[in-house]
């Protein structure tokens, strides 16, 4: 069976004391979706910022992590999120276990720009991830063609290797797809135009999933199991 989806890692906010922090949804460490238990506070400060170092404890796996905000001291700010220590990877999820260390790097990388708000760097990551998910898939089920797929561009990639799934993609994905310099001009829509090539590498995941349980249902099938 398919594994149900996983949440998205996101940033959440943690009230304690009053103050509202900024930290991950999911424990760096084994990766699950949880409400952490804070151990102790640390609070450092010069005249013009607030450092907070949070130390968490996860109720899953029992192991400790760092988150650090940091704010403004003058004024009325809001915390802003640092970084959490370790840093969250995907080593435990199984899902993105089943693609490529080539992919895996680019994505973890592309993920930590997002978390740290370098969003032009994001954006570009996660379309550069997209490519690679859509050519390893490509390969794997025309071995015949790696060079076509390795040349191609991801747009051609997808219209060559992907016809059935690229129906399914919305018009607004396909525009960011096939025009991603023209749509990388910053405007209030910038944001989800992220968020669809996030939720396209999302999909690409899933159909590797499936692919994969597919082939080994046919390698039972033709004895090749025994
Ligand atoms: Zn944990």
């Amino acid at each position: 069976m398919i594994k149900k989806k996983e949440k998205k890692l996101t940033k959440i906010k943690y009230l304690y004391d009053n103050r509202e922090y900024i930290i991950l949804n999911k424990c760096p460490h084994c990766n699950l979706d949880i409400h952490p238990t804070l151990e102790n506070t640390h609070h450092f400060e010069n005249k013009n910022f607030h450092i907070h170092a949070l130390s968490f404890v996860c109720p899953s796996c029992r192991k400790d992590y760092f988150v650090i905000n940091h704010s403004e001291k003058l004024s009325n700010a809001q915390n802003q999120y640092i970084l959490t220590i370790p840093e969250y990877t995907f080593r435990n999820e199984t899902l993105i276990q089943n693609t490529s260390k080539k992919f895996q790097n680019l994505y973890t990388q592309s993920v930590q720009a997002d978390l740290h708000g370098h969003d032009d760097l994001a954006f570009f990551g996660y379309i550069k991830s997209l490519e690679v998910l859509v050519k390893d898939i490509a390969i794997i089920e025309h071995p015949d063609s790696e060079d076509t797929v390795l040349f191609s561009s991801l747009i051609q990639c997808l219209e060559k290797f992907h016809s059935t799934n690229i129906h399914l993609f919305s018009k607004k994905l396909l525009e960011v797809l096939k025009n991603d310099y023209l749509h990388y001009q910053k405007g209030p829509e910038f944001s989800t135009f992220t968020e669809l090539v996030k939720d396209c590498i999302e999909y690409f995941i899933l159909y590797l999933e499936l692919l994969q349980k597919t082939f080994s249902l046919n390698d039972k099938q033709s004895g090749n199991w025994k």
